[in-house]
């Protein structure tokens, strides 16, 4: 298991590039708008782990959501798995809670997310890599 990236919930991308890109020297390996999820994202490469930054592109949904209530800051750090399955069930055979069901990527990256209730207070990824990525 390794930490695959950790994603930060913005009001406006560019500002936030001022800062991890000009300011921070991180260089920006993607940027692009997941209209399904609701959300602009710019990677930014980090060792073996990325940083997201996540724009809503809509004020009410989950990410427009968190902002209002909690302001900017960190959304959900996401850890890498090999087998997404086998985690999810040891973690709902511990007690623990799911926000999602698994869900998949078009590049076949399956994910799911954590109940922050059963993580305290961090919302966790799951994220099990397409083979060959
Ligand atoms: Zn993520």
């Amino acid at each position: 298991m390794k930490i695959d990236h950790v994603a930060i919930a913005v009001h406006d991308l560019d500002a936030a590039l001022d800062f991890y890109r000009d300011a921070l020297g991180l260089e920006v390996a993607e940027r692009r708008e997941v209209p399904a999820e609701g959300v602009e994202i710019a990677f930014l490469p980090l060792g073996e782990s990325e940083i997201e930054l996540l724009r809503p592109l809509e004020a009410d949904n989950s990410i427009g959501r968190f902002l209002a209530k909690r302001g900017e800051g960190i959304h959900h750090i996401c850890l890498r798995v090999d087998d997404i399955e086998a985690a999810v069930e040891r973690l709902v055979a511990a007690g623990g809670r799911m926000a999602t069901e698994i869900r998949s990527h078009a590049s076949g990256t399956r994910y799911a997310f954590v109940h922050p209730k059963s993580s305290h207070g961090v919302l966790i990824e799951l994220y099990e890599k397409a083979a060959g990525r």
